[in-house]
Formats: structure tokens, C-alpha cells, sequence
């Protein structure tokens, strides 16, 4: 299949690591010419050193937190070339018992996960409506629509994502230009298999063991009852942003091995 993304220019915010770095892989396969971005000129440069091999990589430094930083991101994208596909991927979480989240954490939570995707809708969506072609994508969670207790800030930024996504759809309706979100569950990135290596190293446990215990007890519903990949997630984010998806709009797309039990 061809997803016709070739020379495409596209953007991937949080793409240093994990799945953002996995899906910039995923579209240079495709022929696209992908930006990546990190918080440090240092993590940005290593990153797109090792992604070269795969085609036309720039690297942009910037903390889409931050207002000041997402004003000067979008003026560097608009000298490289109009974005065609803006995936905003950058996330952060943390398991934390509700009552000692504090207000300035919440805030933090919106800052990065919610608003840096807000700003960069706000800057690139004209563009894409004015050229009639454009792909938003806005990584979500399945965490936004089962809420978590000990994850209720990042559910609630996550559900907040997914209806970003649908709005931005209904502001675009009509054009070639669509806004989805995409819901991963538990993905095996470097830092979840750090994190979960060091879980079952505290528990004394093989770690095929903790794993498997983890998704009989924890994940039951899970239908796959493993982590989804990097590249199971990368590949249905290049997906909706090819040609081929043109009728995949204001969808929230589940990757997330049927954990959510429900047939919609
Ligand atoms: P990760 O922590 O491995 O990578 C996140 C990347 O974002 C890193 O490169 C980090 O440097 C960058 N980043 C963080 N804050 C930033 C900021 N303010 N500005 C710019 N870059 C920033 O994360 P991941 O696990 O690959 O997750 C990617 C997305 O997928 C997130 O939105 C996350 O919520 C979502 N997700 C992940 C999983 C999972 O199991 N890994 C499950 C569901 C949803």
C-alpha cells in the first residue's frame, strides 16, 4: 500500500525517545521529511543522528510547555517548509495517590500534555485548512476514557486530548484536513521497560514472570495481554496520517489490545 507520504513534512513533538522517536522511524520509511523534538539540543542532535540513516531528519530543541519556546518552534518548522502532519506525541505521567498531587502539579500536567498540543494546533491548523491538506494527531491515552485512580491528572488530560481532537475535526469540517487521537495502552518503550525490569527486580521476579502476572491481575481485560509495541503504535499513527485515511476524522483510535471492553 502506498500511503502517499512521501516528501511529506512532518512533525513530532516529545520524539527523542519512546513512541514518539518509533513513529518518527515509521514515517521517514515512508519517504517523509520528519522534525524531531526534544527539550535539550543534546537529546534533539543524538536523535536525529541516529535517525538519519532512515531519510531527512531535522531537529528542532524546544519545551512545548512552554508559550515561548512553541512560538519559536513554529517560526523554525515555517523556515524549514508548511507542515503537512503534526503529531502531538510529548507526555508526561505518574502513578501518585490523588491527594498529594498538588495544584502546581495539575497545572503541570495541562502545561505539557494538554496546552503545547492546544498552541501548536492553533499555529498549524490555518496553514493546513488554507492549503486543504493537513493530518493533526494527538496522542491520547486509554487511560482518557478508563479512568485510572492513581492516574486521574493524566486521565483527565487525556480525555481532554481526545476532545481537542473531535473539536478541531468539526473547525476543519469540510476540508481535506483531519484531527484525530490516538489511544496507546501500556506500550513498551525504553523507559516502561526500565521501569518495569526494576519493578520485578525489587520483587525478586523473572521478568517475563512480572509481566505475565502483571496482565492476569492488573490488565485482565487485555485481549492481547502484552505491552503493544513501539511500532504497533507508530504504524497506525503513520496510518491516519497517509492519504489512505482521508475518512478517518474526529476518531479516537484505540491501540490499546482491548483493554477497554466495548464494542465502540
Ligand atoms: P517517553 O517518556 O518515552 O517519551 C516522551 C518524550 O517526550 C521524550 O523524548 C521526552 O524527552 C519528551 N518530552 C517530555 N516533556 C517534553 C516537553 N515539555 N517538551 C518537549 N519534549 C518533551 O514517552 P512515551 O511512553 O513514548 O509516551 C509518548 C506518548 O504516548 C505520551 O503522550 C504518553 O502519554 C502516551 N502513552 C504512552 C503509553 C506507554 O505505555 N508508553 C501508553 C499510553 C499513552
Amino acid at each position: 500500500m502506498d500511503l502517499k507520504l512521501r516528501d511529506r513534512l512532518v512533525l513530532v513533538t516529545g520524539s527523542t525517545s519512546g513512541i514518539g522517536k518509533g513513529t518518527v522511524k515509521s514515517f521517514l520509511q515512508e519517504g517523509a521529511r520528519v522534525i524531531v523534538n526534544g527539550r535539550t539540543e543534546q537529546t534533539v542532535k543524538s536523535a536525529v543522528e541516529e535517525l538519519s540513516t532512515y531519510g531527512t531528519v531535522y531537529g528542532i530543541a524546544a519545551d512545548v510547555a512552554k508559550a515561548e519556546d512553541c512560538q519559536q518552534l513554529v517560526k523554525q518548522v515555517n523556515e524549514i517548509g508548511s507542515l503537512d502532519v503534526l503529531v502531538n506525541n510529548t507526555g508526561i505521567f505518574e502513578v501518585r495517590p490523588f491527594a498529594e498531587v498538588t495544584d502546581e502539579e495539575w497545572l503541570n500536567y495541562y502545561q505539557v500534555n494538554v496546552l503545547s498540543a492546544a498552541r501548536l494546533s492553533r499555529a498549524f491548523l490555518p496553514g493546513m485548512m488554507s492549503r486543504n491538506f493537513g493530518r493533526i494527531i494527538n496522542i491520547a491515552s486509554e487511560a482518557g476514557i478508563k479512568p485510572y485512580p492513581e492516574l486521574i491528572p493524566y486521565g483527565m488530560t487525556k480525555t481532554s486530548l481526545i476532545t481537542l481532537s473531535r473539536g478541531l475535526a468539526e473547525v476543519a469540517k469540510g476540508t481535506r484536513v483531519t484531527v484525530n487521537s490516538v489511544l496507546p495502552g501500556p506500550t513498551w518503550t525504553e523507559g516502561f521497560a526500565q521501569f518495569i525490569t526494576d519493578l520485578a527486580a525489587e520483587k525478586g521476579q523473572p521478568l517475563d514472570t512480572f509481566i505475565t502476572e502483571y496482565f492476569k491481575h492488573d490488565v485482565p481485560t487485555s485481549l492481547i495481554q502484552r505491552y503493544a509495541t513501539v511500532e504497533e503504535v507508530a504504524d497506525t499513527i503513520v496510518f491516519l496520517a497517509s492519504e489512505n485515511a482521508s475518512a478517518i476524522n474526529g476518531a479516537a483510535q484505540r491501540v490499546e489490545g482491548g483493554i477497554i471492553q466495548s464494542i465502540l
